[in-house]
């Protein structure tokens, strides 16, 4: 049975490690690079670590125990009760308020915060081997421990803490940085969701228990499950809500990676139809490429033929117009390929625009009788 429980826990830590710690893996990537660098040849061998590797190798050690320390603080409370079987073998019951607030956000939160804490010890305790085996000195934060645990039943009163999950300050600006529409890279600034000032994430003593906002306390610790609040299922989405992705003409600079990709991968409704007609009046990648070979051939090159064309200076952008695709909004589906794509800041945005419809979702529209149009 044990070797069942601790199986199951692995799955589980390894399930959610892949999904929800992405910083973690980039960790654990930077990790390997350092633990694993190829000689020049590309053979198997191994260099010995540089110093910089070493340093580099310490930093993520001390992370690593720091991130521990702070998942084992929420472990011992919200996380699975010792001797508690994993949910993936038996359903779990919660012992206490604060695991019953984490399965209120996730079902199996309980289960993820023990996970989480087994990783979080691993990956310390593996950096601090791989650090003993190569001679480097391990990382050791003890004489930093002084910090006191919780009182409440469940926490482990015979170590220091390094983290204060007890007067926590929040830094919730991430929250409205990911639903805004500004670039931080551009000098947007993003104020706080809520503020949190020296509030509990995990209950001090055995009364937090009891509180009534033991739900906030829990929330603090999982700020994330926030986001949750914008989440519908799809049957309750608004069909009459669109955005189309609109190109910025005199940002262009013609690369026409937004219309390859549309076509490769969306709804084929970029064209680069300025340049020829076809039957349907637009441009199909054949028809351009066969028109595209035979004009290379007259194309002016400014660097070999001296100076721009006489097109492009009676234009009113650097880009020739050919040059700059153009979206159909009434078949774009707003699916941001062609602007991820796009090698111009701000060259391409998605737009909602007003369809002069009111709101109305799936289930809506079915209850209606409203047919459905289907595209073949
Ligand atoms: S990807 Fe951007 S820069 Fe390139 S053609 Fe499209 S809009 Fe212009
Ligand atoms: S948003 Fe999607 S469908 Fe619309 S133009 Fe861009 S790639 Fe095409």
């Amino acid at each position: 049975m044990k070797d069942l429980v601790a199986d199951n826990l692995k799955r589980s830590s390894n399930r959610r490690s892949f999904m929800k710690k992405g910083l973690l893996a980039g960790t654990a990537t930077v990790g390997a690079g350092l633990l694993a660098s190829k000689s020049a040849s590309g053979a198997g061998s191994t260099q010995p670590a540089t110093p910089g590797d070493i340093a580099i190798l310490r930093l993520l050690a001390a992370a690593e125990l720091i991130e521990a320390d702070l998942w084992q603080q929420y472990a011992e409370l919200g996380g699975l009760t010792p001797g508690q079987l994993p949910v993936e073998t038996a359903p779990f019951t919660p012992m206490n308020s604060y695991q019953a607030a984490f399965m209120n956000l996730d079902s199996d939160g309980p289960q993820y915060i023990s996970s989480n804490n087994m990783d979080e010890q691993s990956h310390a305790a593996f950096l601090n081997a791989y650090l003993q085996s190569i001679g480097a000195p391990v990382v050791n934060l003890d004489e930093f421990r002084t910090l006191p645990s919780s009182k409440a039943t469940g926490a482990n009163q015979k170590i220091g803490r390094l983290t204060n999950l007890m007067k926590l300050t929040v830094d919730t600006s991430w929250y409205t940085r990911y639903h805004s529409a500004t670039n931080p890279d551009s000098g947007a600034t993003f104020p706080q969701a809520i503020t949190l000032t020296n509030v509990p994430g995990i209950p001090r003593t055995n009364a937090d228990f009891q509180l009534s906002n033991i739900q906030a306390i829990a929330n603090i610790a999982a700020f994330q499950g926030l986001s949750l609040a914008n989440v519908k299922e799809w049957k309750n989405l608004n069909l009459n809500y669109k955005v189309v992705a609109r190109i910025h003409e005199e940002k262009c600079i013609g690369c026409e990676l937004c219309y390859t990709a549309c076509w490769d991968g969306a709804h084929q409704c970029i064209h680069l139809d300025r340049v020829s007609e076809s039957w349907d009046g637009h441009t199909t990648p054949a028809s351009y490429e066969s028109r595209s070979r035979a004009a290379i051939a007259v194309t002016p090159i400014p660097k070999l033929d001296g100076g721009m064309s006489e097109r492009v200076g009676a234009e009113p952008y650097a880009t020739p117009l050919a040059r700059i695709p153009r979206v159909d909004e009434s078949e774009c589906v707003g699916c941001n390929l062609c602007m991820l794509v796009c090698p111009v800041e701000n060259c391409i945005t998605m737009e909602r625009i007003d369809t002069g419809l009111p709101p109305q979702s799936w289930e809506q529209r079915s209850a209606l009788g409203i047919p459905v149009k289907v595209q073949h």
